[in-house]
């Protein structure tokens, strides 16, 4: 067995310059490395080259350079073997609507050179919720159910490696608990290494053992999940004083500073509540004039993130 299941060295991608856009360099060098088994996220904004990275893997998009090993095996010397290790659900709904889910399948599992009595269409079709719509043209599925059809398709050669780019982006509820139910098993019951992308921190957090963190074409985090929340738990309070202050406000866990006229604290959310801050800046002696709270939303994450590593030795 690899020792990772995904490992990604120095990858580079630059889009060639279309009439009327620029070239773009959407992957700038990453290295990722993708543990076995995990429940693995891949976070970021719109365009910080999730999709990419993604398609990439997929054999969808070609590299600019750089390896890539899919399960041990490297996509430029053994691409046959690294693409069966991999299946992708894409992020576009890209349905045949002429065939039906069960032929969807059966085309896939022939690409794939899955032999016929290996199929496992009748499975799968259960599995995604679509026995009784097994027969149906593509172009009469409600948008849930080609979603769902999608994650079939990535499943027909049982690959070791599942990859699902924004799965739930733009999904109800319903589907959203389908899907994640299934990736909960697939990953439980069949050991499934699962890839995810998503701009939702909420989704990463509740899904994933670890998470790298993306943005403008760089990995600029990666850790497991309960330590980048860590990180991610600053609130930060902004005090307007009623006049001049001459002391500041101080405390364990309180990080102040002054922003013109403005005294900014930051806490960690779970450590300390907006009463112990509030409590600090009247010891202090300052009245407050206006006082605002803010949470740490991605944006921020991203900033420290990158400024502290800039920051570093
Ligand atoms: P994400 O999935 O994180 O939203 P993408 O990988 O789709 O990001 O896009 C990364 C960057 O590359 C964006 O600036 C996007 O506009 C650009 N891009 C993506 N696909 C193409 C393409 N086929 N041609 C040119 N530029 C592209
Ligand atoms: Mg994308």
């Amino acid at each position: 067995m690899p020792a990772a299941a995904i490992e990604i060295r120095r990858l580079r991608k630059t889009y060639a310059a279309q009439k009327g856009s620029a070239a773009k360099e959407a992957l700038k060098g990453v290295d990722l490395d993708i543990p076995q088994g995990s429940v693995f996220g891949l976070l970021g904004p719109n365009g910080a080259g999730k999709s990419t990275l993604i398609n990439i893997l997929a054999g969808l998009v070609v590299k600019t350079s750089g390896t890539v090993k899919i399960w041990g095996f490297d996509q430029d010397v053994n691409p046959r073997q690294s693409r069966a290790a991999i299946g992708v659900m894409p992020q576009e709904l890209n349905l045949d609507p002429f065939f039906t889910p069960r032929a969807a399948l059966e085309v896939q599992a022939g690409l794939y050179g899955v032999p016929k009595s290996q199929r496992q269409s009748d499975a799968i079709l259960e599995m995604i919720g679509l026995t009784d719509k097994a027969n149906a043209y593509a172009r009469t599925l409600s948008g849930g159910m080609r979603r769902r059809l999608l994650l079939g398709k990535a499943l027909v050669h049982s690959p070791q490696i599942l990859v699902l780019d924004e799965p739930t982006a733009g999904v109800d509820i319903e589907l959203r608990q389908m899907l994640w139910d299934n990736v909960r098993k697939l990953n439980r019951e069949r050991g499934m290494t699962i890839i995810l992308t998503t701009h939702y921190l909420e989704e990463a957090e509740q899904m994933c053992d670890e998470i790298a963190i993306v943005n403008h074409g760089e990995v600029v985090a990666q850790d497991s999940t309960s330590n980048l929340l860590g990180r991610l738990d600053a609130k930060s309070m902004v005090i307007l004083p009623d006049g001049e202050s001459a002391t500041l406000p101080e405390g364990p866990g309180l990080e102040v500073e002054r922003r013109g006229a403005a005294i900014v604290i930051t806490y960690n959310g779970s450590q300390t509540s907006a009463q112990d801050v509030l409590e600090a800046v009247r010891t202090a002696g300052i009245r407050i004039r206006d006082v605002k709270t803010q949470e740490a939303d991605l944006e921020d994450v991203f900033l420290a993130l990158t400024s502290s590593a800039a920051a570093a030795p």
